[in-house]
């Protein structure tokens, strides 16, 4: 089967609760979306495997949770209040409004093409601020700039503001790295495709400190692992390639940055269109963020870096009696983005002996939102629903399990394979008497008979021997 597009996740995902589209009553938000009771699950999964990843079975990283809402100070001295922009062009023929370096080019003159209609005749470009603005107390932001704030654009500023606070309080020496998962918000020109591209959405970002001699070879040890972790979610490896980002391109922080890409349109394939588009980036922030929070005095001449800021984030280390900006690698991955390749990796369709076509959605088990499905064969014999119930209860507290009676088995075991859920459990008239159940498995369409008192340990197992 070729690649599902996104249209066929977009349809999955409404039609079996994974992803809505937002304030629909409404008319909708432009582009906005809700995680439903199946997304949440799986977006949460996803975030765990990495959490798990990184702040647990590794030894050298600390998690954070800092505000969504920082002092304005924070994205004056970070570069995002004078930076944070992409460059906007209106299409005079049809007013659309677009990114100027996201346009086509046509390579005879080079001028950039309206992506709506195809017209050349687009206004001279404009820097236009990402950052969402609001306001901190009763004031507005017109009378009062003070009260000026932003919603963060990335989690990062907040990691950096807090590094003295963690390296103090956490007693750790170089290298080592401080690990966020939270929300941030850009007001992007043109956002689309479904979940790829939205104002609000979420990110994992590391930001790993080292010297500045380690910080080449960390950024390529750091990409391979990461690539490897989003592998092990069930991406394959064939859906990736690494886009080395040209010197001229690189953001005001970056000695260097990969974007890892993903296959996220393969339909554009046929008409020569770029069936790429990056899921994560990796940049080598070199010392700029630390030095330019800092309020240490730099240079002969004592000039401030930040008469704003009251610490020096800078680290001294005992050993060598030296004091210095330590380098940062940040690998930055989007849980949004990362959630739609998992979807679209994991879905196929397979006929059955009646020839119609099943979705299944190959998830792997760890970031399946439903690990169990219990269903009773007959739903009007009181022994085998309580039964059923029983199973469901007794499960539901070492993996996520569900009842559900509502249909024949046939389509209750479809629904299931459309949502991922690895293991179908069945009681039947015969479990009444043998105190055993049939476990179906999503994959193969397999069937085994497991006694009733050594199902969890045997669905324990098989979880845990395919987990990521
Ligand atoms: P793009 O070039 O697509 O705008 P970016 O290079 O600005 O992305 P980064 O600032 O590197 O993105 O952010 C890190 C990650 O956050 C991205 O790789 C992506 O997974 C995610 N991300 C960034 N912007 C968005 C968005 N508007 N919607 C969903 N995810 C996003």
């Amino acid at each position: 089967m070729s690649a599902p597009n996104i249209e066929t996740i977009v349809s999955l995902s409404k039609r079996r609760g994974f992803v809505f589209p937002a304030s629909d009553i409404y008319g909708g938000l432009g582009s906005s979306w809700d995680y439903g009771q199946l997304g949440v699950e799986l977006a949460n999964n996803i975030k765990r495997s990495w959490w798990n990843w990184l702040v647990y079975e590794r030894d050298d990283i600390e998690g954070l949770d800092s505000s969504i809402i920082q002092n304005r100070l924070v994205w004056k001295y970070s570069g995002h209040e004078d930076t944070f922009s992409d460059p906007l062009v209106d299409c005079r023929d049809c007013n659309a409004r677009l990114r100027l370096d996201k346009l086509d080019v046509d390579p005879t003159d080079g001028k950039a093409m309206c992506s709506n209609c195809g017209s050349k005749n687009l206004t001279e470009p404009r820097d236009f601020n990402l950052m969402f603005r609001t306001t901190v107390g009763a004031a507005s932001a017109d009378d009062d700039p003070a009260a000026l704030a932003y919603l963060r654009p990335e989690t990062a500023q907040g990691i950096f503001i807090n590094f003295k606070n963690v390296l103090d309080t956490s007693r750790r020496k170089l290298p080592f790295g401080i690990a966020q998962i939270g929300k941030a918000f850009r007001n992007e020109v043109t956002p689309g495709n479904f979940i790829f591209r939205t104002r609000e959405f979420e990110q994992m970002e590391l930001e790993y400190f080292c010297r500045a001699d380690d910080a080449p070879a960390l950024f390529d040890s750091l990409l391979d692992e990461y690539q490897k972790w989003l592998e092990g979610l069930g991406i394959s490896s064939e859906n990736f390639y690494r886009y080395e980002v040209p010197k001229k391109d690189l953001a005001h922080y970056s000695a260097r940055t990969v974007d890892l890409m993903y296959r996220f349109f393969p339909e554009r394939k046929e008409t020569g269109g770029d069936e790429w588009d990056e899921i994560m980036g990796i940049a080598n922030r070199t010392d700029f963020d630390l030095k330019s929070h800092s309020k240490k005095p730099e240079g002969a001449d004592g000039k401030r870096i930040n008469p704003d800021s009251t610490e020096d984030l800078s680290y001294f280390d005992p050993t060598t009696n030296e004091r210095f900006y330590p380098y940062v690698i940040e690998p930055s991955v989007g849980v949004n983005r990362t959630f739609l390749a998992v979807m679209m990796d994991a879905y196929t369709e397979k006929t059955n002996d009646k020839g119609e076509v099943r979705v299944i959605l190959k998830l792997k088990p760890e970031l399946a939102p439903i690990k169990v499905a219990v269903l009773p064969l007959a739903k009007n014999n009181e022994s085998i629903v309580s039964l059923a119930k029983k199973l469901k209860h007794e499960l539901q507290p070492v993996m996520r399990t569900v009842y559900d009676d509502t249909g024949g088995i046939g389509k209750l075991y479809a629904r299931q394979d459309e949502i991922g859920t690895p293991f179908c459990v069945t009681v039947d008239h015969e479990s009444l008497e043998d105190n055993a159940v049939t476990i179906r498995d999503r994959d193969t369409w397999e069937q085994e008979r497991v006694s009733v008192d050594s199902l969890q340990a045997y669905l324990s197992g098989r979880l845990r021997k395919s987990t990521v």
